[in-house]
């Protein structure tokens, strides 16, 4: 089922999510419905409080730029270490119509649950790298504009 997508600048963004004690049917059918949702709205990551969950979930697929990284969620994920740093451009399904330059760490691994609990590790780099910082961050409640460069003149 599709939910829909609360935008800027609803508080409800601002809040930090909850981690997730259970990974169970309301998990994955959240997860569900949060695949559904993304792809209506075009977008290549969807984190839970988008659509009014505070919890730590988020949805990614980044196939269309990256056909070696399936789609896949993620529950309780954490950044455990970053390399680098790349500046690229983002927009947010909260943030409609907004682009800006964001500088994120060029690779990154992260550890988390999938959607039936078992422990995942990934490394990203490129846009799946920017994709799990950009999602991340919304369960931190930040939203990829308070992060972008000022606009040098
Ligand atoms: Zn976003």
């Amino acid at each position: 089922m599709r939910r829909p997508i609360l935008t800027f600048p609803d508080p409800f963004l601002d809040l930090p999510s909850a981690p997730v004690e259970t990974v169970d049917e309301g998990i994955r059918t959240l997860v569900e419905d949060m695949f559904e949702t993304m792809y209506a709205a075009d977008g290549v990551g969807l984190a839970a409080v988008q659509v009014g969950v505070a919890k730590r979930v988020i949805v990614v697929d980044v196939s269309p730029a990256d056909e070696e990284t399936p789609p896949f969620a993620l529950v309780n994920p954490r950044i455990v270490s970053r390399r680098g740093a790349e500046e690229g451009t983002e927009g947010c399904l909260s943030v409609p119509g907004v682009e800006g330059t964001v500088k994120r760490a060029a690779e990154v691994d992260v550890e988390g649950q999938d959607e039936y609990g078992r422990a995942v590790r990934m490394t990203g780099k490129g846009i799946l790298a920017r994709a799990l910082q950009h999602e991340i961050d919304h369960l931190d409640g930040v939203l990829f504009i308070r992060r972008v460069a000022p606009a040098k003149s």
